[in-house]
């Protein structure tokens, strides 16, 4: 006897093209049915990319196929269209009203600097020609780290009447993280579908008003939550974190593979970590290697927007609350130049 949980167990071997997460984690299947030994599987999709349902379609076949005694195997695609960026005419189409564009920054391991990046990156936007508003959603449920680089651990949003949560505004950016309504020491539990639904809420539910840039710190990799992003609200383009050292960079291309399969493009690479700039003897030390970001982003076809050195005044910065990007540091003229390379690799 052929029964729906033994066809849910098996598909749970197909991914998502790109992703790490399976096609069951991700709610794609919407009914299984089963009459004698034949097989009926409707998928939903949101793409607009005939490769995503021929792959899973494939993968999901050959797979089925080797449960015992199944008979025939049909797979019916309820295909959906992604979210239309907010550019140009397309502007009311936008999935989220009053934001001009979106963007995500990404990285494929953790530790890379990647909330840095997109904390400095947020700032230095919002401090460049025009004074553009930004916002900045830390979609990284599992290790929010931007109330912290905005020294703001204790804020905690209220929300309208209509149940819209209201950012909290630090160095003009508005603000949204997971960080803000959990204490301290509470263990972050929320997994597959409930992380799905902070996520939405977070983009959707939150009062962004109008803003100019929205900047999205995924968490690191390739999993529900980025596809859940890309499913949810156009991104504009993506900014991927490495480190330039080899381990950092395999993992920061499966990120980049995972953009491109969802039609999203890559704005640009940011090296950070690139080097130490000894204060003593004034020499640059590449701790984690040299090149990498380069070789990956002329092997990606994508600028390399910034090399940001590994620093102390960095790493404190980002502790107590003012991001680098706020001084006039070397290192906060790179954030700017990073600003400045993404508002034209966007227009
Ligand atoms: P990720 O978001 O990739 O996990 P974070 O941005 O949280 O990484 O950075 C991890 C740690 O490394 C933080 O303590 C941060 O202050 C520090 N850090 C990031 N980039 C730099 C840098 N360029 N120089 C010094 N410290 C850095």
């Amino acid at each position: 006897m052929i029964d729906e949980a033994e066809i849910l167990k098996t598909l749970e071997k197909v991914n998502y093209p790109g992703f790490s997460r399976n096609i069951v984690s991700f709610g794609l299947i919407k009914s299984v049915s089963i009459e004698g030994a034949d097989v009926t599987i409707k998928i939903e999709l949101a793409t607009k990319d005939p490769s995503i349902p021929q792959s899973i379609h494939n993968e999901a076949q050959e797979i089925l196929s080797t449960i015992k005694g199944i008979g025939r195997i049909k797979i019916d695609f309820d295909i959906k269209n992604p979210p239309e960026p907010a550019t140009g005419v397309d502007a009311n189409k936008a999935s989220l009203p009053g934001v001009k564009k979106i963007i995500a920054v990404a990285s494929g391991k953790g530790g890379v600097g990647k909330s840095t990046v997109a904390a400095n990156l947020a700032l230095a936007l919002s401090l460049s020609e025009g004074k553009p508003s930004v916002g900045l959603c830390d979609c990284d449920l599992y290790g929010p780290s931007i109330p912290l680089m905005f020294g703001q651990e204790e804020a905690r949003p209220m929300a309208t009447d209509q149940n819209e949560i209201i950012p909290i505004e630090s160095h003009g950016i508005k603000i949204m993280s997971m960080g803000f309504l959990l204490d301290d020491n509470s263990p972050v539990i929320v997994r597959g579908p409930l992380a799905t639904r902070y996520t939405q809420q977070f983009l959707k539910g939150c009062l962004w008003g109008e803003l100019d840039y929205l900047i999205l710190d995924l968490p690191p990799g390739t999993g529900d939550i980025q596809l859940t992003i890309v499913q949810s609200v156009a991104v504009d383009g993506a900014v991927i974190v490495t480190t330039p050292q080899e381990m950092a960079l395999i993992d920061a291309r499966k990120a980049s593979s995972m953009f491109s399969k969802v039609n999203v493009p890559i704005i640009g690479i940011v090296e950070n970590m690139s080097y130490f700039l000894c204060p003593s003897d004034g020499e640059k030390y590449a701790i984690f290697g040299e090149g990498g970001g380069e070789k990956e982003s002329s092997r990606l076809g994508v600028p390399l927007i910034g090399q940001i050195p590994i620093e102390m005044q960095t790493r404190e910065a980002g502790d107590t609350g003012n991001p680098v990007a706020l001084g006039d540091s070397e290192t906060a003229k790179e954030f700017s130049d990073i600003a400045k390379n993404v508002i034209s690799e966007l227009s």
